[in-house]
Parts: C-alpha cells; sequence; structure tokens
C-alpha cells in the first residue's frame, strides 16, 4: 500500500526557498580576491539567484539538463551559481582548478560545458587552453578589475549579466531525481570520471550532516568554508549552512595559514572545514604567533586525508581547539563517516579516546559500510580484520557519468571505495592502506600510474615505479623509483624535473628519488607496491 504523503520534491531550490524564509536576515561574508570584504544576507543571496536564473534562461540560452563550468574560487557568486544553475533544472559542474592543463581540457569537454564562470584571477588558467574547447560558447568573468583583459573570446562579465534582471521569477518543477551538480574525481589512473549529484542526493547529504553527530552545525554558528567549491561541493557546506542558518565564510584565495588566521579572528567564526594540510599550518602559525585573544573557533572538521592524532592533541592543548575527523570520497558526495567520541568513552583516558578520534569514524544514517576481504567474504567488526571498504547508500554514485565502470560496483550494489580498512565493534571505520594506485598530497591527488607512464618515456630511464612516502605537511608525496636504461648513464633529479614539468603541475613532480636495480614484482609481473612501499616507503634509501 503507497503511503498518504505529500510528494514533496528535495531539491537544491527547496534549500534556498527554505534559507529565505526561515533566515533571510544570515550572513554570507566574502573575502574576495583581491583582499576586499563584502558581506550580504540569505535574503540578498535569494534575490540575486533569482536574477542570475533569468540571466541564464533568457540572456545565456542556457536550458534544462545543459552543463554550466564554474572554476571558482570560494564566495558570494560562487554561491549564487550553486543554487541559480540547479534552479533553472540545469548542471553546475564545478572544474577543479589545480590540474594539469590536459585533465581540465579533457573534463571540460567530456562533459560539454556550455559556459563557464570564471573568476578573474584564473582565466589565464583557461587561456592556454580555450582552442581546444569544444563546446564552450561564452566565458562570464567573475571579480574582474577595472582594465582586465583576456584572449579568451567571447566573454562577459557577471555583474553586467545579473544587472537589470529581474528578481522575480518562478523556478520550474524539478524532479528530485534530476542532476545538479557534477565533479570529476580527478584522483583515478585512468581518465577523469565524473560524478553526477541528484538534487535529492544533495539534499538528503546536506541535511544529514548538520546533525551534532556529524558536522554539528547550526544557526548559532558562523561557518568558514575553506574546502574550495571546485572540490566535491565544498563537501556539500554550501546547502547544510543554508538548511542550518549558519552565517557562511567564505575566504577565495586567501588559504594560507596567516590569512586565515585573521579571517577567524575578524569573522568571530566557530566552524570550519578542511584538509590536514590547513589545519596543520594554521597550528604552526598559531603557535609561533599565539593570538593575543581566544579565537571562537570550537572546532575544525578534517577529511580527505588522514588526521593525525598528534594535531587533535596539539590544537586541543594549546589552544583548546577540537579537531574532528570525517571521511568521504567524490563518489560519496563527499561524507560518509564522522569519528568523534560518544558517552561510553567517557571513562577512558585520553589517549584511548584519542585513537578512537583519529580513526575516520562511523557511517552517517543513509550511508551503509562493509570491509570486504580478499577471498570475498565480509570481514568482522573486529578493529582487527582488514579488506576493502564497500558503501552504499542515498548519495552514493550508481554510475560515473558517461561510463558505467563497472569494476567500482558489485553485482549486490555496493561500490568499491579502494580504501583498505577496519571496523571495530562500535561500528568505527579506520583506514589503513589504499588499493587505488595514488598520492594525495595536501588533500589533491597525483596518479602513481601518470608519473610511472611519464618517466618511462625518458630515453635515460628503464623503469619507474612510483609510490607515497609519509610528508609531515603534505600528507604525503610521491617517491619515485628509477631502473636506468645504463647505468653509467645518470639522470640528475633536476633533469628528471624538468622532463616532468612538460606534463605536470608542480604540486605533482615528485621531489624524492631513489635508483634501484630492478621494480620488485609480483607473480604476476606486475609492479609490487605493497613491496616497494616496504622497503622504500619510510624514505630510507632516498
Ligand atoms: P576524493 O574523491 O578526492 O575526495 O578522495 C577520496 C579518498 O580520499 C578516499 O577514498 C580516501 O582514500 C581519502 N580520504 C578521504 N578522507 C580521508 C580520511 N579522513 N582519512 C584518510 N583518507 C581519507
Amino acid at each position: 500500500m503507497e503511503g498518504l504523503m505529500m510528494d514533496y520534491p528535495l531539491t537544491t531550490t527547496t534549500i534556498l526557498e527554505y534559507g529565505n524564509r526561515a533566515f533571510h536576515h544570515k550572513r554570507v561574508i566574502s573575502h574576495l580576491p583581491d583582499g576586499t570584504r563584502h558581506e550580504y544576507s540569505f535574503g540578498d543571496l535569494y534575490r540575486r539567484c533569482k536574477q542570475l536564473a533569468n540571466a541564464l534562461a533568457n540572456t545565456l540560452g542556457i536550458e534544462p539538463g545543459d552543463m554550466v563550468g564554474t572554476f571558482a574560487w570560494n564566495h558570494y557568486q560562487h554561491l549564487e551559481l550553486y543554487y541559480g544553475i540547479p534552479g533553472i533544472g540545469a548542471v553546475c559542474h564545478t572544474i577543479n582548478i589545480r590540474l594539469s592543463p590536459q585533465q581540465t581540457e579533457f573534463i571540460i569537454n567530456h562533459s560539454e560545458d556550455k559556459v563557464i564562470f570564471v573568476d578573474a584571477t584564473l582565466v589565464p588558467l583557461l587561456e592556454k587552453i580555450a582552442p581546444q574547447l569544444e563546446t564552450v560558447e561564452k566565458y562570464i568573468i567573475v571579480n574582474a578589475a577595472s582594465g582586465f583583459q583576456t584572449t579568451l573570446s567571447n566573454t562577459m562579465h557577471y555583474e553586467a549579466l545579473l544587472e537589470n534582471q529581474s528578481e522575480d521569477f518562478t523556478w520550474p518543477q524539478l524532479d528530485e531525481n534530476e542532476a545538479c551538480g557534477m565533479c570529476y574525481t580527478s584522483g583515478t589512473t585512468g581518465l577523469p570520471k565524473g560524478v553526477l549529484y541528484s538534487h535529492r542526493s544533495t539534499y538528503l547529504h546536506a541535511s544529514t550532516i548538520l546533525s551534532p553527530n556529524a558536522a554539528n552545525c547550526s544557526n548559532q554558528d558562523v561557518m568558514l568554508l575553506i574546502v574550495p567549491q571546485f572540490h566535491v561541493m565544498a563537501w556539500g557546506f554550501p546547502y547544510m549552512c543554508v538548511l542550518a542558518g549558519a552565517d557562511m565564510v567564505m575566504p577565495s584565495l586567501h588559504l594560507q595559514p596567516e590569512a586565515l588566521i585573521r579571517i577567524l579572528q575578524e569573522e568571530k567564526v566557530t566552524k570550519a572545514n578542511g584538509v590536514p594540510t590547513i589545519w596543520l599550518g594554521v597550528y604552526e602559525a598559531m603557535k609561533k604567533n599565539p593570538p593575543k585573544e581566544r579565537l571562537a573557533l570550537e572546532e575544525y572538521l578534517v577529511g580527505g586525508s588522514a588526521l593525525p592524532a598528534s594535531l587533535i592533541e596539539g590544537f586541543e592543548r594549546d589552544f583548546g581547539i577540537r579537531g574532528v575527523q570525517a571521511w568521504g570520497m567524490t563518489e560519496t558526495s563527499p561524507l560518509g563517516t564522522v569519528a568523534r567520541i560518544q558517552p561510553k568513552h567517557a571513562s577512558m583516558n585520553q589517549k584511548e579516546q584519542l585513537t578512537i578520534r583519529a580513526k575516520q569514524g562511523i557511517e552517517f544514517p543513509g550511508i551503509e559500510m562493509r570491509i570486504v576481504k580478499d577471498d570475498g567474504t565480509i570481514a568482522p567488526r573486529d578493529g582487527k580484520t582488514m579488506g576493502e571498504l564497500q558503501v552504499k547508500g542515498a548519495w552514493v554514485l550508481r554510475s560515473y557519468f558517461k561510463t558505467m565502470n563497472k569494476e567500482q560496483f558489485t553485482e549486490d550494489g555496493w561500490f568499491k571505495t579502494g580504501d583498505v580498512s577496519t571496523i571495530d565493534m562500535d561500528g568505527y571505520m579506520h583506514i589503513t592502506d589504499r588499493t587505488k594506485d595514488l598520492i594525495k598530497s595536501g588533500g589533491e591527488w597525483i596518479s602513481s600510474v601518470a608519473l610511472e607512464s611519464a618517466l618511462m618515456s625518458h630515453p635515460k630511464i628503464r623503469e619507474a615505479a612510483v609510490i607515497a612516502i609519509p610528508d609531515d605537511t603534505w600528507s604525503e608525496r610521491p617517491l619515485a623509483c628509477i631502473v636506468l636504461t645504463n647505468e653509467n648513464e645518470k639522470v640528475s633529479k633536476e633533469e628528471m624535473m624538468e622532463f616532468l614539468s612538460r606534463d605536470f603541475v608542480k604540486y605533482q613532480i615528485p621531489e624524492h628519488y631513489v635508483f634501484i636495480a630492478q621494480v620488485p614484482r609480483t607473480s604476476v609481473g606486475k609492479f609490487d607496491k605493497k613491496e616497494i612501499r616496504r622497503l622504500y616507503a619510510e624514505g630510507k634509501l632516498a
């Protein structure tokens, strides 16, 4: 028998409308690329989203289902795009600004972006590849200073686009299962893959993660969104904060520790998100130069890479600020788990509590996880048995965009994460390793396979195997193990770095190299990354 409740669409427009009704006075504060501070209310956001919707539909000719790209920092205009684009039934495709030109070109052509909204400071990155972009009809420049010039053709300025647009717009009735946003995973060993979020998945993710068990966000909070809007929709925070009625602070490109500390102080930020590298930088800067007054910051939510127990401990001891670890993936919208201690842990000593908080945590309602051993059986929840972490849930993808990638899904409908983990009897998941051949440095992926094939195209290099080694600042850095074609014909580190700089951006290029006689192999002749890691992962021979 069907239930007799209303079929109420869970869409991003539902979020925006609610924010305007319940919290029209709450604030969005942007520290813009040129250093100026901009503040307006959720009510202003609402009105400008309607102007943007008119501009998209009438001036730019965007139709439902069209892809609209954004190449931008975190600020109020990007927030307007987060609501305006899906509001008219189009898809907000956020493009990662940190990728190599080749990856960016592939992503834009693959997604078939029709228009791209680009921050003036980032225009040079698109100018380089614009002739190869097959589908882009127009570029809308955001935050352009006077005298701004570009070689991009068919451009228009964002404010000129919105000017004179009506604040009246009737949102179309959308099916909550329609697409609203898209991000590509840059971390794949093959080509980047698009993850297409639906209105429903976005709504459910946002409304779940605001819970005190998760991001702990309410209308009492001033939230600093450090995770870029070009990275997995800033972890859904632009939607969560509107539902929760939390003030939002957007730092654009002001991501250096000193700038973040200044923003934390000035805006009296109570909560924030970010990858470990950011928080390590902030902690070290605060230690060097302790703030005169205690910050209003109560806690910071960390994900993307493991949050070191030493950082949780140091921040709390020295500044009374709590670090909370979360885990997730582009494929999981992204938040899947969070590690908070519970009353049953109260009697534990601090070290034991820290061990729990340094795990990746328990799943959110709406997400299920399991560990599958090498032999295909499900691992017990004993905190010891390792295997591949698999997930399913209301905001987990069921297919990539334009490509199914069957090997990443099980026949019974679970997504294979490529993370190797344990789950303990209380449900806390702990990542111990990774099956995917990737390095995660400062929150950005580096493909070891792409580096290996580039290095092996160097005439003096016969074989190259690249692994991750631990790094205090960046969490991980790549180490390249090199077998020379001719032992007597050495190749210098500088020569290899220069050679790689043709295809890779700076952060992707290894600065650690070891020369080895041969690459250890598995029984089937593949590079034995486990053995290579065992031998070199501590960087011992570097
Ligand atoms: P991405 O799709 O770029 O967000 O990357 C997702 C991957 O980042 C996961 O599959 C993990 O390998 C890694 N990751 C995310 N959060 C954590 C965490 N808290 N601890 C360790 N690894 C993490």
